[in-house]
Order: C-alpha cells, then sequence, then structure tokens
C-alpha cells in the first residue's frame, strides 16, 4: 500500500515547482499543453520511449533518483543522435500502488536534475496508477539548424569511422548485476547514469562534419549497422582501436572475451558518426575524446578485423548481421 498519497494534483503543483519554466516556452505545466513558440531556420526534433519495469529496469538495482536522471538522459540522448539541443521533456509515468510519494519525488527530482544539467525542462506530462508494473514514458523534444539535423542515412564510401568516449563499461555493470557480484564504481556509473553527449553534438552538427550518426544504445556492431543499412554501405573496423576505459582494460586482462561487449554491449550512449575527414581525432577540443576506429567500405556487411588482419568473430553477434 501507498504510504503517503499526495493525489494526483497536489503532486502535479509538486512537479511543476521543481521543473521550474523553460525559458524557450511560453508556457510549460499547468494547461492542456505545453506553449512554444515557432524559430525561424531551426527544425523541430521529437522523439519518444518506453521504459517498462522489468523490462527496461529493475528496481532493486537503482535508485530512484538514478532512475530518473537515466530516464530523461536517454531521451535526451537521441536528439543528440541527431545533432541537436534538447529542450523540452514530457514525462508520463503509470504508478504501481506500492511507490510511494518520497519514490515518485526522487524520481522526478533525479529527472529535472539531468535535463537541467542539458538545459533541456520538464514541460508537462501524465500521471495515473498502473496495476502492474512501473511504466515510464518519455518524449522528448529539441531543435537543430535547418537543414543540420544528422541522419543515418548519410554514410558514403570512404567516410572514416568514429566513436566517443570508451565502450563497454556498462555492459560489465549490467553482467556483474545479472550475477549479483559488486559492480566497480566506474561501470556502475556508466550504467546507472549515462551522460548523453549533447555537446559534442552540437559542434558535429554545426561544424558539419558528420555525414550520419546515432547514438550507441544497442552496442556498436548492431547500432553502427543501422548506419550502415540506412546508407546502402558495408564497413571495416579495427578491433584494436576500439576505446577502452582502464577499468574495463583491467577486467579484459583477466577475461579475453570481454571484448564481445565492447562490440555488442548496449546502453554506452556514445556517438558513433561517419565523416569524410581522416583525422577529425586528432583535432583537440572534442570531449569525450573521439576515436577513428574503422573506414566505410562499398563491400556490404560490417567487418571486425585483427590487427594481423584476420576477421574476428564476435561471440555475441556475427559480423555480418544485418546481410
Ligand atoms: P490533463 O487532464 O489535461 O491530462 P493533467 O491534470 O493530467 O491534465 O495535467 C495537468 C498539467 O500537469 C499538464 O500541464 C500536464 O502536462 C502536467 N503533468 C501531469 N503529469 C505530469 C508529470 N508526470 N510530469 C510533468 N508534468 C505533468
Ligand atoms: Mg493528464
Amino acid at each position: 500500500m501507498t504510504k503517503d498519497n499526495l493525489g494526483e494534483f497536489d503532486l502535479i503543483r509538486w512537479i511543476h515547482q521543481v521543473a521550474g519554466q523553460g525559458r524557450h516556452l511560453t508556457l510549460g505545466i499547468g494547461d492542456d499543453c505545453a506553449v512554444q513558440p515557432q524559430v525561424a531556420g531551426k527544425d523541430l526534433l521529437t522523439s519518444s520511449d518506453l521504459l517498462i519495469e522489468g523490462v527496461h529496469f529493475k528496481r532493486e538495482w537503482t535508485t530512484f533518483y538514478d532512475l530518473g536522471r537515466k530516464s530523461a538522459a536517454v531521451n535526451i540522448s537521441d536528439i543528440a543522435a541527431m545533432g541537436g539541443t534538447p529542450q523540452s521533456l514530457f514525462l508520463g509515468v503509470g504508478r504501481p500502488k506500492d511507490i510511494d510519494d518520497s519514490d515518485i519525488k526522487d524520481f522526478v527530482s533525479g529527472f529535472v536534475a539531468e535535463a537541467e544539467l542539458h538545459g533541456a525542462v520538464l514541460a508537462g506530462g501524465d500521471s495515473c496508477g498502473s496495476p502492474g508494473p512501473l511504466l515510464i514514458s518519455v518524449t522528448v523534444q529539441g531543435q537543430v539548424n535547418s537543414g543540420d539535423a544528422i541522419y543515418r542515412s548519410g554514410a558514403s564510401y570512404g567516410d572514416a569511422i568514429y566513436v566517443s568516449g570508451t565502450l563497454g563499461d556498462s555492459a560489465v555493470a549490467l553482467r556483474k548485476l545479472q550475477q549479483g557480484e559488486i559492480t566497480e564504481a566506474t561501470f556502475a556509473s556508466r550504467f546507472h547514469t549515462p551522460e548523453p553527449r549533447v555537446g559534442l553534438a552540437e559542434k558535429l552538427s554545426r561544424g558539419g562534419w558528420a555525414t550520419a550518426m546515432l547514438d550507441v544504445s544497442d552496442g556498436l556492431l548492431a547500432d553502427l549497422g543501422h548506419i550502415l543499412e540506412a546508407s546502402g554501405v558495408g564497413a571495416d573496423i579495427e578491433l584494436e582501436r576500439i576505446p577502452l576505459s582502464a577499468p574495463f582494460r583491467s577486467e579484459l586482462k583477466l577475461n579475453s572475451s570481454l571484448i564481445d561487449l565492447a562490440l555488442s554491449g548496449g546502453e554506452d550512449y556514445e556517438l558513433v558518426f561517419t565523416s569524410p575527414l581522416k583525422d577529425l581525432d586528432r583535432q583537440t577540443g572534442f570531449s569525450p575524446q573521439i576515436t577513428r576506429i574503422g573506414v566505410v567500405s562499398m563491400e556490404p556487411g560490417l567487418r571486425v578485423m585483427t590487427a594481423g588482419g584476420d576477421l574476428y568473430r564476435c561471440g555475441q553477434k556475427g559480423f555480418d548481421h544485418f546481410g
């Protein structure tokens, strides 16, 4: 049973207070719709995600505050993946009876804090009881200079392939959680509070440097595969170039098959993109750092090559998974 239950209207009043007002909005929470003026020369980006308890998260693995942060972050990451700037978030919550007001408040506080980190605001939503699991539905809107949105379909033969930050940490955390092991702090934070790469994405779109881009939510091979499929090209990537964190390298020394988690583990929320420029990774000023991992080829399929020139077969996904 719910220990304390504010009632829908009091809760919404509380949410309105913590959410604040977005400067880009004429009207946020409190009416039937949020109102945002249109800006000439900008395109509106909109994306939506559903998070279901037991499918996308487990309550016992996280805090409500971090769950709120992550729910906002993974949606903001979709705006980043298009090269845009996040602005408004809309939050639908289906709340089971055993979730207290304090849990919901922690959740919304985390959500609002993550939104603020990226200059976005909670601008509306809906709340109701759920007879089943906790349901979280998030819609995010953002904007990008007209014509600057970076699609999946723009990769061309000869483009270099880059990835931001490091890969695999989040998947290590998930594996340890599943096995009931203690997760090292770096892995845990990558899993519980991923950082959408908004600043980097804005830089890439304004510079016009990226031809195709997306965020790594399903794993590098799967997500890069989406770019290749949409662009009608193939790719060769070099195993030794996959960027790994220091803790990941330490784990890899104990278990070499972990490299497959860097290739196919999800939820890193790094950016993978293609560019005709071959030395972008040598330019300073990208945060996090970017690494060139391969090249777009005319031959269909996605091949992972070892330093010795052999084809590497990832244990979790075939090298030609969509071919
Ligand atoms: P309606 O009957 O039009 O759905 P509600 O009473 O559900 O209105 O919501 C009133 C206001 O509170 C609206 O502006 C709505 O966007 C906002 N709101 C409701 N639930 C949430 C939530 N979980 N997060 C943010 N805003 C919310
Ligand atoms: Mg409503």
